[in-house]
């Protein structure tokens, strides 16, 4: 059918899919240099075959608008729409550069979200400046370079991370010019808090934790923990990139933490992944309000203002204002689930990954049993004498129309199969999930070699993984070579 090919290869010369109005400016010549020296290459298409054509190609995408996306670590739910057309309404068509006093609204919505935010997470100011939960890790981990080296503590160079850690933290503490090393955990997947104990010395600048924690366990022991890193002269990083479980239910801050980012993207109404606009605001305690990238809005006399650090911030972080409308489609959101259901975000998506692990631990291998938050992790099949492996059943989830879990990820277990339903899928969705899960252990019993060729109804089989992330072939141009 034309409809698996490119739009390039269904192109005729001459079909047109409309025709420009008569230009006013015929006569006009432009200087050569900035014409082209041939003509674009462009298809020529007519109107039904443009639709058709995207039409189609959208179906071969896959989203959260598509199917049950049960990502691990990742936040996959659905986002309502009336968020996104709030954000694009025409009174948000800004210029950065517009003198403040007109841009009252949005800095109100600015001042808004940052107050929520505080309140939701018990720190004392946020800013909401960074573009993405990465980003504000290494914001965060400068504000606590910045915090030593401001006492005259230059030994401070090691920051502590668990072996369950999402591999951003890693990166952005050598980022931000420190050295890490991994606590180990326990056979539940907390922190080991003898472990912990041998690291602490003078040359420990922080901890990066998130709880619950990145196999979804909660971290009892957090407020010793805290008690502990703080003694030794320590900061404590929270990773909030994933918020659900304990929206309106706990508060980093209450547990200890020092310094937070949030994702907007992910928890707050924007959707993520393929680098699309995101949003990661750093919120801190009192004492390191100072440190803080502009802007921080302040409301003074019934007008909104920005605050700047410059002499005490780690400086400027993103441009202007950072990602406006991601920052809109949050506040639209906190606003339309509202502080009275705000811990129903929370316990919803621990229901649903609770039902999900105890209806499917019979055939899938449960390593750290128990009360889960919003995620959980298989460590493959119980049943291994097929050698059926974690991406086998992922493969074959595909052609269910499932898309699969987080797949591989923690490193703490060999065949990792981490799933993470969200609050925003229905009891008939997750039923259906078991079902196809439950298939799959059955098909692998009894058909091992159907699981391990699958998948089969996709346009693409088995890719090279590493070719495919290092080498992708995006340009028409490119796949002809
Ligand atoms: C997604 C995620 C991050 C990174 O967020 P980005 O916006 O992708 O940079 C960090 N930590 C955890 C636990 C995450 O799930």
């Amino acid at each position: 059918m034309y409809y698996d090919k490119l739009i390039f290869e269904i192109s005729k010369p001459g079909r047109r899919a409309f025709s420009l109005p008569k230009s006013d400016f015929k006569n006009y010549k432009l200087s050569s240099n900035l014409l082209r020296a041939n003509d674009a290459e462009l298809p020529e298409v007519s109107e039904l075959e443009v639709v058709r054509h995207y039409t189609n190609v959208s179906f071969k995408n896959f989203g959260v608008e598509k199917g049950f996306y049960p990502l691990g670590s990742c936040t996959m739910k659905y986002n309502p729409k009336i968020n996104q057309d709030i954000a694009n309404m025409s009174g948000f068509n800004l210029h950065p550069y517009q003198p403040l006093e007109s841009l009252q609204g949005i800095l109100e919505i600015y001042y808004e979200t940052q107050k929520i935010l505080s309140e939701l997470s018990g720190l004392d100011t946020y800013t909401l400046n960074p573009y993405a939960g990465a980003h504000g890790e290494l914001v965060g981990l400068m504000i606590v370079k910045k915090y030593h080296e401001d006492r005259n503590d230059f030994k401070r160079d090691t920051i502590i991370i668990p072996d369950s850690a999402h591999g951003t933290n890693p990166a952005s503490a050598i980022v931000a010019g420190f050295k890490t090393i991994e606590v180990k955990s326990n056979e539940d997947g907390t922190v080991n808090i003898d472990s912990l104990k041998e690291m602490l010395n003078d040359q420990i600048a922080g901890i990066m934790l998130t709880n619950p924690n990145t196999i979804g366990m909660f971290e009892k022991d957090i407020c010793e923990i805290a008690e502990l890193i703080h003694d030794a002269g320590g900061l404590l990083y929270y990773d909030g990139a994933n918020l659900n479980p304990i929206l309106g239910v706990a508060r980093p801050g209450d547990m200890g933490f020092d310094i937070m980012h949030v994702n907007l993207h992910k928890t707050f109404s924007t959707p993520h992944g393929g680098g699309g606009p995101g949003s990661g605001p750093i919120g801190v305690v009192k004492h390191l309000v100072k440190y803080l990238p502009s802007p921080i809005v302040k409301k003074v006399n019934n007008k909104y203002i920005i605050e700047d650090f410059n002499d005490t911030s780690i400086g400027q972080i993103s441009h202007f204002y950072g990602n406006i409308g991601v920052v809109i489609k949050a506040y639209s959101y906190l606003l339309s689930v509202g502080k009275e259901n705000m811990a129903d975000i929370g316990k919803f998506s621990v229901l649903n990954a609770n039902y999900i692990k105890e209806s499917l631990k019979d055939d899938y291998l449960l390593p750290i049993k128990g009360l889960c938050k919003h995620e959980f992790v298989f460590d493959g099949l119980i049943d291994k004498s097929a050698h059926v492996t974690t991406l086998d059943v992922a493969k074959r989830l595909l052609d269910y129309d499932v898309h699969p879990p987080t797949i591989y990820f923690p490193l703490v277990f060999k065949e990792s199969l981490m799933i993470e339903p969200t609050e925003t899928e229905s009891k008939d969705t997750l039923d259906d999930f078991i079902k196809i899960m439950k298939i799959v252990a059955e098909e692998a019993r009894t058909n091992p070699e159907l699981v391990k060729g699958a998948p089969y109804n996709t346009i693409v089989k088995r890719l090279d993984e590493a070719q495919a992330a290092r080498h992708p072939i995006v340009k028409y141009r490119d796949l002809l070579q």
